[in-house]
């Protein structure tokens, strides 16, 4: 049997997580395990998780450590991630990158490979303040680059498309400054254990795709020798 891929998708906010994720659900037949679709849920559910989240959200903020190690850990201990997974914007703290890693010990596994997908600040501001998803999935759009067939529908489900509360110019400068200073250095983090692998994210969907799954087989090669 192939060993177990546990993989984390990585990079700031805009990088083109969620479009990827979508693509790699497909290829892999891994869960993807979002935790800023997690909290949007809980929002949208007023559960008090999501009552306790939303200020943090909404002025671009980390949620708090143990909130969102309490909800991840609870997430990857489920049947469906037994086999791996692909988390996205998870962990997002040093802190958490050891919460992840002692939880993951606790079932006998471990992080395979942490995957940055690279994109300078000038070109997450272009992106994300034209994104727009829709209310029913979180299906992503671009006004410009990436706009849906219909104005404002989603052409998977037909649910309205809106924008985030938290891509308002300046919810998006407070995210990015956010980045640099607490998740940033988990690249050196994951650097240091050898875990790291950089994806140029400028360039088109198909080609950051690509080369994602390149680096996949690669390391699906690897864990099975
Ligand atoms: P995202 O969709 O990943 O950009 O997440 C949206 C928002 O949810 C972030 O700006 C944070 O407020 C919160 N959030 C998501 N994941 C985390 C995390 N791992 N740690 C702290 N806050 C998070």
């Amino acid at each position: 049997m192939a060993a177990e891929l546990n993989l984390i998708l990585f990079g700031p906010p805009g990088a083109g997580k969620g479009t990827q994720a979508e693509r790699l659900r497909g290829d892999f037949q891994l869960p993807f395990i979002s935790t800023g679709e997690m909290l949007r849920a809980n929002v949208r559910d007023q559960t008090e998780l999501g009552l306790k989240a939303k200020e943090f959200m909404d002025a671009g903020d980390l949620v708090p450590d143990d909130l969102i190690v309490a909800m991840a850990g609870e997430r990857l201990g489920q049947d469906d991630a037994l086999d791996g997974f692909i988390l996205d914007g998870f962990p997002r703290t040093v802190a958490q990158a050891t919460a992840l890693e002692r939880k993951l010990a606790s079932m006998g596994r471990r992080v395979t490979a942490a995957l940055l997908i690279d994109v300078p600040d000038e070109e997450v501001i272009r992106r994300l303040s034209g994104r727009r998803v829709c209310v029913k999935a979180g299906h992503n759009y671009h006004v410009e680059f990436d706009p849906p067939k219909h104005d404002s529908v989603c052409d998977q489900d037909g649910s309205r498309l809106i924008q985030r509360d938290d891509d308002r110019p300046d919810v998006i400068a407070n995210r990015l400054r956010v980045y640099h200073e607490k998740t940033k250095p988990l690249v050196d983090y994951y650097d240091s254990l050898g875990l790291m692998r950089r994806i140029d994210g400028t360039r088109d969907p198909a080609d950051v795709h690509g080369h994602i799954r390149a680096v996949i087989a690669t390391l699906r090669l690897e864990e099975n020798v």
